[in-house]
Order: structure tokens, then sequence, then C-alpha cells
């Protein structure tokens, strides 16, 4: 069993950390890229390791970006730069990924692996809060539906805001998917029986879910990989 494995088990929202590990160890770990591997390895120093991207749902993503020849993406939320490796990994040689965090020393902590896998060409990596760099994007007409897909994985009360931009610079037929969006399974929970540290985030999860499930621009589909990911389909 691969070390990592209880580590990231706890990301799962299946009815037994038996099943997650069997579908990790399965079809996950097997095919995960190396720099993929080294790049858990590394985050796995970080006090808030869980924060990266489960590596289930990178593997749904990571087949999307395939499914739509994605060659120019967004990505919000960085942290070590598991998400965004992979997405550097699948799209091609031109290929250009927007990545934006506020936060630049944990992507630093990920660049030695994205270097060596001689990817760095693709990131324009902007130190950033994204709501301001989605509206300046939007303010050049050439951004307009220019992406092809979308990947927010960061502040989960700005969903909404990033949502409106996203569907503004995304093309027709282009993806965003966003994460979390089950919340540690905590949006079907009653509020009592949710900590704290999880209620105020619960709450916002499940408006933007209501939001999103009555939104007409989009085809969607709520997927339990991971935390839960929602994967939408610009119209
Ligand atoms: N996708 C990443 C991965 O695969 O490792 C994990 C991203 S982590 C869950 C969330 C990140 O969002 C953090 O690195 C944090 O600094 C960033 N963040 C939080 N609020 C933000 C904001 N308003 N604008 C940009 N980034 C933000
Ligand atoms: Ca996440």
């Amino acid at each position: 069993m691969e070390d990592k494995t209880k580590l990231m088990s706890t990301k799962g929202l299946l009815q037994s950390q038996e099943l997650y590990e069997y579908i990790l160890e399965t079809n996950v770990y097997p095919r995960e890229p190396e720099p993929l591997k080294e790049i858990r390895d590394i985050t796995a120093n970080h006090p808030r390791c869980l924060m990266a991207t489960a590596p289930d749902a990178g593997q749904m993503i990571s087949m999307l970006l395939e499914l739509v020849n994605a060659k120019k993406t967004i990505e919000i939320g960085v942290f070590t730069g598991y998400s965004l490796l992979l997405t550097a990994l699948t799209i091609p040689d031109d290929g250009k990924i927007t990545a934006i965090d506020l936060d630049r020393d944990a992507y630093e902590m990920g660049m030695p692996v994205i270097r060596k896998a001689g990817l760095e060409h693709k990131i324009n990596f902007i130190q950033s809060p994204a709501l301001p760099v989605l509206d300046k994007l939007l303010e050049d007409n050439d951004n307009k539906e220019s992406y092809d897909f979308a990947f927010i994985d960061a502040d989960k009360v700005n969903y909404q805001k990033y949502h409106e931009r996203l569907l503004q610079l995304v093309k027709v037929g282009g993806i965003i998917v966003y994460d979390n969006t089950l919340w540690s399974g905590t949006v079907a929970m009653p509020e009592e029986s949710v900590s704290e540290l999880l209620k105020a985030v619960r709450h916002h999860t499940i408006e933007f879910n209501k939001f999103l499930a009555a939104d007409t621009r989009i085809r969607l589909s709520q997927v339990p990989l991971g935390d839960g990911i929602t994967i939408c389909r610009r119209l």
C-alpha cells in the first residue's frame, strides 16, 4: 500500500475507507504520472497538506481536459500545484494555464517538480486574489470566451462571483470544475452536527450548489470524487 494512502483517504466521501483505498490503489495510483507522485510527497510536508486535490478527482479532471482538447485553461487555487501540474501534463506543449493564488510560497514548494518535468513554460502564475484578476482579464475582449477549461479550488465564499466571470471567459462547450462541493459530506448533515470549522463554508456550499442546479446556462454533474466536484459545461 502506498505511503500516502491514509492521508489521502481522509478526503473520500464513500461508505468506507477501504472502498476509497480500493479505488486509489486499483485505478488511480498505478496510472498517476511520476511527477504527480512527487508533488504529493512534497505536499505531505506542508501543514495544510489536506488541501491538495484528491488524486481520484485529479484523474477525472485530467480526462475532462483531454475530452475537450483543452489548450487554454484557468485555475483558481494552486497551493503546491497538484491540479496545476496535472493540467500542465495534459494540455499540449503550446497550451497555457493562467494560475492564480494568494500564496506564492506553496506554489514555490511544488515548482521544482514542474520545472524538472519541463512544464514551466505553460504556466502563468499570478499571485493575487482571484476576483480582480478575472475582472482584469474581462477588460480585454480577446479573453472573452477564449478559455477551454477552468478549475476552481479556492475560497468557497466567492464561488458564485467566480462563476459569473468564468461564464464570460470560458467558451461555449468549455468546462468549469468546482472542487469541494460536498464539503466533507456536511451539505447533507443537520447543521447542529457540523463542527464550527466546517459550518460557514457548508452554508456557502449549499447555497452555491442550489444556485448551480438552477443555472440554465450550464449542463451539470455533481460527482462524489475526492470532496465532491461539480462539472459544468457552458451551453
Ligand atoms: N488545487 C490545489 C491543489 O491541487 O493542490 C489546492 C488549492 S487549496 C484547496 C486553496 C488555495 O486557494 C490556497 O492555496 C489559497 O491560498 C488559495 N486562495 C484562497 N483564497 C483565494 C483568493 N481569494 N484568491 C486566490 N487564491 C485564493
Ligand atoms: Ca480542494
